[in-house]
């Protein structure tokens, strides 16, 4: 095969190559009046799969998770506490987690999806006759970043992106996983499962001071963990420009140089102007740039990337936000829209909040001790 110039072929010139996990009957969580309800991914589902971009798109279907997968992450007593819950229910497990019959089974699920994307990716899973994927999104809910070992919490029953992680290093062996959390809210049960272990690398990016109220820079993990935990506070109406210099100057060196064999993002949407649940400022091209930022990074490493779905409250932004991410995956950006400038945003992504600037030196001042090289001054930022 030839190229431009007849320069040969090498990985620059190979499409990335991305797809989505979808979650048949993820309606049987039934949360009633609730900010985290099933037209949220009907909503998104049904936009890829008739959108212009449906045949660049691997589709895959979750499988459950085997309870044994769960137990990698969460307690036994946990376990059966949603088990039992669920079969009860419909009932509140605190102020803001509700079940209902089914959430048990979707819950499940979605773990399951999780795995079906890391398998797609690694290349340990079928995915029929087509090439391995570079990236996968899954498509899933209820999330999963704050539920704990034995607690379920902010709408979320088990941690996907743990149970993720634990399979993709127990199952199929690798041995270093990076999370990167891109949820408005902090991933404080992410964080709390993998706190004290050095083989992942957990790095949040959250507005702050914000639900579940933790996640300030100085969190940092703890006993042979320390330095493998990473939070980037970002001030309320932190847009695109913060985010993007956030990535650049601090979470892609990090994860460069922890040199993870699998990357794992925690991708919640809520940090959208229009999103109902946060005072941030991401647009849809903001998202955009970050979804290709991470993408470039693990295509360049020759890891898999594999993306859950998180948070975003807005049905009318979601579809857009969601193709703007695999659009960025993918590198077939050029379809996304822009909606920031569009009346009725109620926030603008101009305008960055006046305390950016030294909040990014502090965060690099506490983070610096860990990752000398990577974050040493003067080094050039990447772009
Ligand atoms: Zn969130």
């Amino acid at each position: 095969m030839s190229t431009p110039g007849n320069r040969p072929l090498d990985a620059r010139d190979r499409i990335r190559r991305t797809g989505i996990v979808l979650l048949p009957g993820h309606g049987l969580h039934e949360t009633g009046a609730h900010p985290e309800n099933p037209e949220r991914l009907d909503a998104v589902e049904a936009s890829l799969m008739s959108g212009p971009d449906r045949q660049r798109l691997l589709v895959l279907k979750a499988r459950a998770a085997a309870e044994e997968d769960i137990a990698r992450v969460h307690t036994a007593a946990h376990i059966d506490f949603i088990r039992s819950q669920s079969a009860a229910g419909p009932s509140w497990i605190d102020s803001d987690t509700v079940v209902s019959p089914g959430s048990y089974e979707v819950t499940m699920k979605a773990s399951g999806a999780a795995l079906v994307a890391v398998d797609a990716v690694t290349g340990s899973g079928h995915c029929g006759d087509v090439p391995r994927p570079d990236s996968m999104f899954a498509l899933v809910r209820p999330p999963g970043h704050h539920a704990t070992a034995d607690r379920a919490m902010g709408f979320c029953l088990f941690n996907h992106a743990a149970v993720a992680a634990r399979y993709a290093q127990q199952v199929l062996g690798i041995e270093r996983v990076a999370i990167l959390d891109w949820d408005v809210h902090h991933g404080n049960g992410t964080q709390e499962i993998f706190e004290s272990d050095p083989s992942v690398l957990f790095v949040s990016m959250h507005q702050w001071p914000l639900y579940p109220g933790s996640g300030w820079m100085d969190e940092v993990g703890t006993a042979a963990g320390r330095g493998f935990t990473v939070n980037l506070p970002m001030p309320p109406g932190s847009g695109d420009l913060e985010h993007v210099d956030a990535f650049d100057r601090v979470v892609g060196p990090v994860i460069g140089d922890f040199d993870p064999g699998l990357l794992i993002v925690s991708a919640g949407q809520d940090g959208h102007l229009d999103d109902p649940l946060s005072s941030q400022a991401l647009s849809e091209s903001g998202f955009e740039r970050l979804a290709a930022r991470v993408a470039g990074l693990a295509f360049r490493r020759g890891i898999g990337l594999v993306a859950l779905h998180e948070g975003g409250y807005n049905p009318e932004t979601l579809p857009g936000l969601d193709h703007a991410i695999l659009a960025g995956f993918g590198g077939f950006s050029g379809l996304v829209s822009d909606r920031h400038s569009e009346p009725g945003a109620k926030r603008d992504p101009e305008s960055p909040p006046a305390e950016w600037s030294e909040r990014i030196e502090q965060i690099l001042a506490v983070q610096r001790p860990f990752w000398p090289e990577a974050l040493s001054e003067g080094r050039p930022h990447a772009v």
